[in-house]
């Protein structure tokens, strides 16, 4: 159904990748998301297994030692990579997959899939508004939400790199406008 199979959605952290991903999901049911493996704390109100699999550090470097990951990446401290079975076992049943992985990830998954993957760039209205945002979500303490805030800056400069890149302000414009891009890449 979809031209390229690997949907990539990627943002500075609070961008709005989740909130974009969920209604994504929501209208296509046969996109399935791509569950990475994270070592981060769970946040209240996730799942493992179904928002990440949550791993120690040292089972995930066990995975990367085997050769398990697509893609992995040091981020805030912690590490998050995208299981080459998890790509696998949905492009077998012949569904699409729905990334949500930071910058650095999209730009390896085109490298490893080039015919394959569309990156999509999530971009907040202004600096002060993601820091709304995420002081708003109040999933973080403040001194891993200002690590966040600071890696925004760089995260922000990778817009050129995607095949399309759409502005999150108000939510409803950037469902439509993410709906017209998934609705050209329908065959
Ligand atoms: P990400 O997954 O990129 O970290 P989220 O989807 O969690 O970002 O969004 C960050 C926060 O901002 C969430 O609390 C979400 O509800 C809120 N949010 C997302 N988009 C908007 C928007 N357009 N206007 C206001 N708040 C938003
Ligand atoms: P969070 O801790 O907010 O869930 O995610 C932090 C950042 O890690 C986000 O930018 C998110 O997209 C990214 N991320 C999540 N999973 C992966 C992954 O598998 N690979 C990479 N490279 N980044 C990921």
């Amino acid at each position: 159904m979809f031209k390229k199979k690997l949907l990539v959605l990627s943002s500075p952290s609070g961008g709005g990748k989740s909130t974009l991903a969920n209604y994504l999901m929501t209208l296509y049911p046969e996109i399935r998301f791509s569950v990475s493996c994270t070592t981060r704390k769970i946040r209240e109100g996730e799942v493992n297994g179904k928002d990440y699999f949550f791993l120690s550090k040292e089972e995930f470097e066990e995975k990367v030692g085997k050769g398990e990951f697509a893609e992995y990446e040091q981020i805030f401290g912690n590490y998050y990579g995208t299981l080459k079975s998890e790509i696998k076992k949905h492009l077998n049943s012949g569904n699409s997959i729905l990334f949500d992985v930071d910058v650095k990830g999209a730009v390896s998954l085109r490298n490893n899939f080039p015919e394959d993957t569309l990156l999509i760039f999530i971009y907040p209205p202004s600096f002060e508004e993601l820091k709304r945002r995420l002081e708003k979500r109040s999933t973080e303490s403040v001194e891993e939400l200002n690590i966040r805030l600071e890696r925004a800056k760089e995260e922000l400069t990778y817009k050129d790199k995607f095949d399309h890149s759409i502005l999150n302000d108000v939510l409803q414009e950037a469902f439509s406008d993410l709906e017209g891009v998934i609705k050209d890449n329908i065959e």
